[in-house]
């Protein structure tokens, strides 16, 4: 199938179809891509159910409509499988703030000490580590840890905080941050409230971009108070059909708006902040999702050694639950 000189929306949505078709493809979204990728994806989810749920699905080919370190635990999860990125340049500000040689750093002089590490991280950092966790499971993750031992949390400086006040363990924490924290802000959380006191605050803590505004509801005391819902993406799509409100104030990347509006028509959904967008997911357009099915283009892969020090981390986070 040839590329087409000029292309409409139409023109590449009828191609990729047929292009998956052909090569037996299936395609795997983040919440936070282009509404138009989502409509088109078999999955829509975070990265730990992607990696799930790619396990379960009947295709040779993968292609990861998310950011790079989603792509390689897709590539852990999946030794069998081909897994594609259309943009090798989708990374993740967050992730980039520490490599292999940080986390080996702290352990020299740090004997005994134990690393956990957010899901934001490459699988080189992932390998030197010893437990993984997400912003959902995190606080299990903490707490199950050995009592007495020197902990580096990383890479993410607002959730290591947010961490350490609710389980009171003393850690050692990664200073890295999202891109995105910086539209979210106390100040723009603050003037939401003020806007609309009638909506329901809904804060999803699936990456960095948002464990700021976890950080600073629970300093507020909201979370305490019942005014902020911290959920995970089900967990939103769920509260948001059965809640009675009619507003929300959605505290995550924006794109996880539009699987909200279109699931409930009848209700309206706020950005906490229109600014917060990841440019890296958005990276991904129907184009070079178009080529990465034609040309079978970016694979990626985890080296074995690396992959299997990787998984042990994984494994361990799920153990916890
Ligand atoms: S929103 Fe932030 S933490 Fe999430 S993928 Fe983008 S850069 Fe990384």
């Amino acid at each position: 199938m040839q590329a087409l000189e000029s292309e409409t929306t139409e023109a590449l949505v009828a191609e990729i179809h047929a292009l998956k078709q052909e090569r037996g493809a299936a395609i795997l979204a983040h919440n936070y891509q282009r509404p138009e990728i989502q409509d088109l994806a078999d999955v829509v989810a975070d990265s730990l159910q992607m990696a799930r749920r790619a396990t379960v699905l009947d295709a040779p080919v993968l292609v990861i409509c998310g950011v790079h370190f989603m792509a390689e635990s897709a590539a852990i999860a999946n030794p069998d499988k081909q897994v594609l990125i259309p943009d090798l340049d989708a990374g993740c500000s967050l992730a980039a703030t520490i490599q292999a040689k940080d986390v080996r750093a702290w352990r020299a002089t740090h004997p005994g000490g134990v690393v956990v590490a957010y899901v934001n991280t490459a699988a080189q950092v992932k390998a030197e580590s010893d437990y993984c966790c997400t912003s959902g499971n995190a606080v299990s993750v903490i707490r199950a840890l050995p009592p007495g031992v020197p902990v580096l949390f990383l890479p993410d400086f607002f959730l290591g905080s947010y961490l350490k006040r609710v389980t009171g363990r003393e850690m050692d924490i990664w200073m890295g941050e999202c891109h995105v924290h910086a539209g979210m802000t106390h100040e723009t959380l603050e003037e939401r409230r003020n806007q609309y006191p009638d909506a329901e605050f809904l804060v999803h803590p699936e990456c960095g971009c948002v464990t700021s505004a976890m950080y600073y509801a629970e300093a507020e005391g909201d979370v305490a108070a019942g005014r902020m819902q911290i959920v995970s993406t089900e967990q939103m799509m769920r509260r948001a059909r059965s809640s009675r409100k009619r507003r929300f104030i959605v505290a995550t990347e924006t794109g996880v708006l539009h699987r909200l509006r279109r699931e409930n028509p009848d209700k309206e959904f706020v950005a906490a902040a229109e600014s917060a967008e990841c440019r890296y997911m958005k990276l991904i357009t129907l184009k070079k999702l178009r080529d990465s099915l034609l040309y079978l283009q970016h694979e990626v892969t985890v080296p074995p050694p690396i992959a299997s020090r990787a998984r042990r981390a994984i494994d361990r986070m799920l153990a916890i639950g």
